[in-house]
């Protein structure tokens, strides 16, 4: 399971997100999923829905091991 290296920045505070990494089934979008706009640099999916291609419902854990 790989872990997500955005950052988040908040109340002027910088870290590294280390969320779960999704992909998109549909499009190949890499991203942790939230169910809010966290602001990290690297979300790809709002509460289980793409923020690039809109398909929700297609979304699986990364793994870079596979
Ligand atoms: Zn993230
Ligand atoms: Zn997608």
């Amino acid at each position: 399971m790989a872990r997500c290296l955005g950052t988040i920045v908040s109340n002027d505070n910088k870290r590294i997100c280390h969320h779960t990494l999704y992909r998109c089934k549909n499009c190949g979008n890499i991203g942790c999923d939230f169910n809010y706009v966290i602001g990290c640099s690297s979300q790809g999916f709002l509460n289980g829905k793409c923020i690039i291609c809109g398909e929700s419902g297609q979304i699986e854990v990364f793994d870079t091991g596979k």
